[in-house]
């Protein structure tokens, strides 16, 4: 598979230098260094101004764009999702096999558990329930079994890593079970 141009185009967050997790002060800091950074009156005291004119000027209709999408708090969950989708059809280059949570095993890890599979080199598959909760997803422990708590979840998948071969597992979440 070859990787498509769009797939590693800059995100809104790398053009805000900013961390994908970040709070809306941090974006919005971030946000408004960038644009005195950029504002035309600073940039006429450069002696290279008309050169770096239509740089700065592309960079601010990006800061912009980013900021636009970042501020508001359901477009950034929208623009998260659509981001973890597209790297998701990345990872699916080498997906080993397909998993539901009803077949992985449940390990406690603190305040949170992990649910681990095992992959064919001995080693697991895992992902915390804190991760899964994130994605929207709780999940209910009862004894040995874990269960799924459907609710306003959506169907989705998510592609776990294995912790020591390059093959990885697709947990497919199907919340209609
Ligand atoms: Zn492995």
């Amino acid at each position: 598979m070859i990787l498509d141009k769009n797939a590693i185009q800059e995100t809104h967050y790398d053009v805000l230098n900013v961390k994908e997790d970040s709070s809306y002060e941090e974006i919005r800091a971030s946000y408004r260094s960038a644009i005195v950074n950029l504002h035309p009156d600073k940039l006429l005291k450069t002696s290279e101004a008309s050169i770096n004119d239509q740089a700065a000027g592309e960079r601010f209709i990006k800061v912009q764009k980013a900021w636009e999408i970042l501020s508001n708090s359901s477009s950034r969950l929208a623009y998260d999702n659509e981001l973890r989708g597209s790297r998701q059809d990345i990872l699916a280059a080498d997906v080993a096999e397909d998993i539901r949570i009803e077949d992985m095993t449940a390990e406690d890890a603190g305040e949170a558990f992990e649910l681990l599979y095992q992959c064919r080199c001995g080693d697991y598959f895992s992902i915390d329930s804190l991760e899964l909760e994130k994605m929207g997803y709780s999940l209910l422990r009862d004894g040995t079994g874990i269960s799924l708590q459907t609710g306003y979840a959506l169907p989705g998948s998510v592609i776990l890593p294995c912790g020591s071969c390059s093959l990885k597992a697709r947990l497919v979440i199907d919340t209609n079970a």
